[in-house]
């Protein structure tokens, strides 16, 4: 079993932020996991280099160590990086919805992923992992983080939402969303 340290969950302002940016419920996001990547017994290609990437097995997210460290530190870049990285990840959760529910699912979504993986490897060969399907809709998540950012005041570790999401500010957060999201 894990140890309850172990793990994390997203913060309430980052489940305000997600589920208004890519349309999921709170209570799906409440049930997101976050692992260090050496919990995972997948030797997964897609996790890159410094700082690192991220792998999804339904609601489990297992990051490299900088980024599953990340939030509890002050570098306002990587908690950037983090929040970019997770509006792609939260996507693949939403994709594992379609899974069906129960102690296995996580397996099942990496089966599921990786018989898509295979067959983008197939058609598109070292270019898989950018051009299967799955990645390029989860992509879309990360772009629409991009998109808001760059209307509101750019791509920067200094955008406000940054420290808000990371510091847990709910009502500015919630108050900003209510302007530059509305609907
Ligand atoms: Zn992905």
């Amino acid at each position: 079993m894990n140890a309850p340290s172990a793990e994390q969950r997203l913060n309430p302002s980052c489940i305000l932020l997600y589920g208004r940016l890519l349309g999921l419920p709170a209570e799906l996001l409440g049930r997101v996991r976050l692992f260090p990547r050496d919990r995972n017994w997948l030797h997964a290609p897609w996790y890159g280099d410094a700082p690192g990437g991220a792998m999804v097995l339904a609601e489990h997210i297992y990051l490299s160590r900088t980024l599953y460290h990340a939030p509890q530190g002050r570098d306002r870049t990587l908690h950037l990086s983090w929040l970019l990285l997770m509006a792609h990840e939260l996507v693949h959760v939403r994709q594992a919805r379609s899974l069906s529910p129960g102690p296995l699912r996580p397996l099942r979504f990496g089966v599921w992923a990786g018989l898509r993986y295979a067959r983008s490897f197939l058609r598109h060969g070292r270019r898989a992992y950018a051009e299967a399907a799955f990645e390029r809709e989860a992509e879309s998540g990360r772009d629409a983080l991009k998109e808001l950012l760059t209307r509101t005041g750019g791509i920067h570790p200094q955008h406000p939402i940054v420290a808000w999401c990371m510091e847990d500010r709910q009502e500015e957060l919630q108050q900003w969303l209510a302007a530059h999201m509305p609907g």
